[in-house]
Order: C-alpha cells, then sequence, then structure tokens
C-alpha cells in the first residue's frame, strides 16, 4: 500500500523545511505501508518523527501498535538496495545525513530522488489507526561521510577447544536498551569468547564494533529477520549485509533470504520457534536451517515445545539418512536484568574464528549452558571407538556402548538421559553440583542419545521421570546437549 506523496519540490535552500502528514488505517491495512518522500538535491540531514494514537480496547483485542523504517531513492523492491534502517516500535524519531544517523539508520548520502518512509502497523485496534508522520529536511553542506569500524573475524583462540558463545544479541540499534559497549562488556563478564550481534532487520550496528572486539572476544556480524510469521537469526552476516524481513510464510520469499545467507556462509536459526507473542511463532518449516533456537532467554514453557519438537524431528531425520538439525540456546537480552549469555552455547571449534566457530555451531558439536558456571561433557563409548557431542559412534548392533556424563555447577540437578524412545535414565547430582552418570545401551536399542540437565523443581523435588500430571514434571533447563549418533555397523 503506497499513500499520497509528500514533496518538497518546492523547498528552498537553506535552511529546513517540514511537511507532516496524518492519516487512518483500518483493520487489515497492509503489513507495510509505503509514504513516498519527494527528496530535492542540496539536502543535508532528512529527519522524520512520528505518532499514533491508542484507544482503549476490550481486553484480549490487540490495541495500536507501529513500526517504522525508511528506504531511500534505490527503491523499496523486497531484498533491493534502498534500505536505510528500520527501529521498530522503539522510537518516535529518527534521522540520518551523511555522516551520522540515529542507531538502527544507515548514515550515508541524502542523495535526491523519492524516499519512502515505511509504516508497519502490526497491530491496529478495532477503531483503527490514526498516525501523523512529520519529515523535516535540513539544507546545507553534507559533511565527512561515516566510517564503518568493523570487528575483526578471528580472536585469540586455544586452538581446537570449547568455546561459550551468545548468538542472540540486542542493542539500542533495535530495540535493546544497552549500548554495544555494554553487551561486549556483559560478554566479557559472562565468561563468553564470542558474541553474535542480531538486532531486528538492520545491518546499522556492524560497522559499531569494530573497537569492542579484541582478542578475547569475537564479535560476529548478524540480524534477527523480523517477519510476521516468525523471527530468525542470520549468523555470520558480512559486515554491512542486510537481510530483507517484509515477508509472510505465504510468500514464498523464506528460501531466497535463506539462500542469501548460507551464500556469504553464515547460518539460518529460527529463534524462539513457540514464543507467543504477536507474529513470533516459526511458519516456515526447518528445510532451510541450519540450528534451531530451543532455548530462549530464561527457560519456560515454550522452550519445553521446541525441545519437543526438535527432539521428534531428531529421530525423523536419523530414519531418513538427512543431516539432523543441531539445538541452539541463546539469551536473547534485550536491556536489563536480562542475562547476557544465560543460555549460551559451548562449542567445539578448531579455533576462535567467526567461520571455525560457524562451522562448529552448524554440525552440532555444541551443549548449552546456562551459564559458564555449568561444566559438561558426554561421551559414547563402545567396540573401542568414542565419539562426543555431535558426533556418531557406528559399532555392531548389539555391542555395549558406554555413556558417561560428567556435570558439575548444577546443585541438586537432575540428570536426564533420553533416546529416540525417551527417558532412559534420571539420577540426582548432590548439594556440590557435580557428578558423573554412567549408562549402558546398543545401537539396536538407541538411534541417539542425549543429556539434559535440569534444576529441581519449585518444591526442591527432582522431577517426576516418567510421569503424567497437571504440573510441568520439570524444573528449568540448567544444560542440555546435542545428540550423539548410535549406527549399527552393516553385518
Ligand atoms: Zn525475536
Ligand atoms: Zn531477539
Amino acid at each position: 500500500m503506497t499513500l499520497a506523496p509528500i514533496s518538497f519540490a518546492a523547498a528552498a535552500a537553506p535552511g529546513e523545511s517540514t511537511r507532516t502528514v496524518t492519516g487512518t488505517l483500518p483493520t487489515g491495512a497492509a503489513d507495510f505501508v509505503y509514504l513516498p518522500v519527494e527528496v530535492p538535491s542540496g539536502v543535508r540531514e532528512i529527519a522524520v518523527s512520528y505518532s499514533y494514537d491508542r484507544p482503549a480496547v476490550p481486553a484480549g483485542t490487540p490495541g495500536n501498535s507501529c513500526d517504522i523504517g525508511i528506504f531511500d531513492e534505490r527503491g523499496t523492491e523486497l531484498g533491493g538496495q534502498g534500505f536505510r534502517g528500520w527501529s521498530g516500535g522503539f522510537r518516535t524519531e529518527f534521522a540520518i545525513s551523511r555522516g551520522a544517523a540515529t542507531p538502527g539508520y544507515l548514515p550515508g548520502p541524502v542523495r535526491a530522488g523519492t524516499w519512502h518512509v515505511v509504516l508497519g502497523p502490526y497491530q491496529v485496534a478495532p477503531q483503527g489507526l490514526t498516525y501523523q508522520v512529520q519529515v523535516t529536511l535540513r539544507f546545507g553542506d553534507p559533511g565527512p561521510a561515516f566510517t564503518p569500524n568493523y570487528p575483526a573475524e578471528r580472536a585469540r583462540g586455544r586452538g581446537r577447544a570449547w568455546y561459550r558463545g551468545d548468538c542472540h544479541l540486542h542493542t539500542v540499534y533495535s530495540d535493546g536498551r544497552r549500548l554495544p559497549e555494554e553487551v561486549a562488556a556483559g560478554a566479557r563478564a559472562a565468561g563468553l569468547d564470542f558474541i553474535v550481534s542480531t538486532d531486528h532487520n538492520t545491518s546499522a550496528s556492524h560497522g559499531i564494533w569494530g573497537p569492542l572486539a579484541g582478542p578475547d572476544l569475537l564479535i560476529v556480524t548478524g540480524e534477527e529477520v523480523t517477519t510476521r510469521n516468525g523471527h530468525w537469526l542470520a549468523l555470520g552476516l558480512p559486515p554491512g549485509e542486510w537481510v530483507d524481513w517484509r515477508y509472510r510464510a505465504r510468500d514464498d520469499a523464506h528460501p531466497r533470504f535463506a539462500r542469501q545467507v548460507h551464500r556469504a556462509g553464515g547460518l539460518v536459526v529460527p529463534a524462539h520457534p513457540y514464543c507467543p507473542y504477536v507474529a513470533c511463532q516459526w511458519k516456515f518449516g526447518y528445510q532451510d536451517a541450519d540450528a534451531v533456537e530451543v532455548w530462549n532467554g530464561p527457560w519456560t514453557y515454550d522452550d519445553e515445545s521446541a525441545l519437543d519438537a526438535w527432539d521428534a524431528q531428531l529421530a525423523q531425520s536419523l530414519r531418513q539418512g538427512r543431516g539432523w538439525l543441531p539445538a541452539m540456546g541463546n539469551s536473547d537480552a534485550h536491556s536489563v536484568p536480562q542475562v547476557i549469555g544465560s543460555p549460551h552455547n559451548v562449542v567445539l571449534a578448531d579455533d576462535l574464528t567467526r567461520d571455525l566457530v560457524l562451522a562448529g555451531l552448524r554440525s552440532g558439536r555444541s551443549w548449552l549452558a546456562e551459564s559458564a558456571a555449568v561444566q559438561l561433557d558426554l561421551t559414547a563409548t563402545g567396540h573401542g571407538r568414542q565419539a562426543g557431542i555431535g558426533e556418531r559412534l557406528t559399532v555392531p548392533a548389539d555391542a555395549p556402548v558406554d555413556v558417561r556424563l560428567q556435570v558439575a555447577g548444577v546443585p541438586n540437578g537432575t540428570v536426564r538421559l533420553l533416546t529416540d524412545e525417551g527417558q532412559l535414565h534420571q539420577e540426582s547430582l548432590g548439594a556440590d553440583g557435580s557428578g558423573t552418570v554412567l549408562w549402558r545401551t546398543t545401537a539396536s536399542l538407541a538411534s541417539y542419545v542425549r543429556a539434559e540437565v535440569r534444576h529441581p523443581l519449585p518444591d526442591g523435588g527432582p522431577g517426576r521421570g516418567n510421569t503424567m500430571g497437571a504440573a510441568l514434571p520439570w524444573g528449568p533447563m540448567a544444560a542440555l546437549t546435542n545428540p550423539i549418533v548410535l549406527t549399527a555397523e552393516r553385518g
């Protein structure tokens, strides 16, 4: 949907010129409403502010909520070149000039031509959404250009080792309240080796991270692609690259944008697939995914749903001989008191570089930890061979396979060992939170084995194993592994 254009054709430099438009969008308005702005030459800065009404609605009815962003004279084509920034519903105003821009927006030339302010009315009350948009052009010398400072693609690693990283983090460059320097400091305080920056729908922060990375902290550039049918993480985007989000599952555009990320060596990871917020549930399937975020922030019931759905896919993928989808856990931390690194991924990588960390995540050589205080090691040994997390152990069908799990940092925790048959072993840790659990199976009995470590239930109980009841049977997750796959050798 495109509105009538705002024209500044008659505006004369110097000084500034402002135009205001108002209108009302009905319920059922398009996902994105485009307001053309005819920008003349000689503009130093374009500034936009907006507001909308919030009429009272009955309980259970969504009230008004409207996002905003802007495309420049290069156009609004899906996946095109014209993107200049997005602030969702987080800001009421922004400005762009050659040398600077409001966080979330891309500094650069303000060229003559038709720009488009984009409104995203994602909730419209029954009464409609009445908006006002004000555009100000300031004329004059454009000043010096902005120089992006991208983070290095490697840090000082320890060679082949387990590295801890949170791959879903927000800053003031989208709807977080933390500055990038606060996120970097929080990652260091949480004992992380790497982070991925995933502000919603914009690459604007990529050029800010350079001086905040260091030998002790790898910072990888990414984006959270926030569609109306679910969110996904584009991890390892080339610095400055942007992924469009203006599509739904019905539009068949997702494979194209997943390919864009794959071509660049990045990962496509559906985020919080069962989050109950409007437009947050994942509706694109998993054919284009490299992993799935089964644990998002503090452990809640939607994480249980994601975990169950992921586990069900594991068995199916192995039966079909396809690659299985690794699980990931990230904090999705936006602001205080959300804790950076809770949870995070512990990844086996050959070194601390962008490509090697992404390779470890892609292969599922990783486990998920609530914090750096939790330590874990899982192996399966049989017929003189051994495999670790994310690896495959091939043994004679009935040869004994010894599963060994070592845990520390989960006082009174409950260890669960699960296979394609469900939970087959449960054991409690002591008050010191550490222990070693041994369990024996075979490749004919189990096509994979994975581990969960849970905190006690609110009443202090360990959890109720293979039972049913009205209450959730388990306490919150403390750690969760990707599977070790067991394959019976052909005799
Ligand atoms: Zn999200
Ligand atoms: Zn997020």
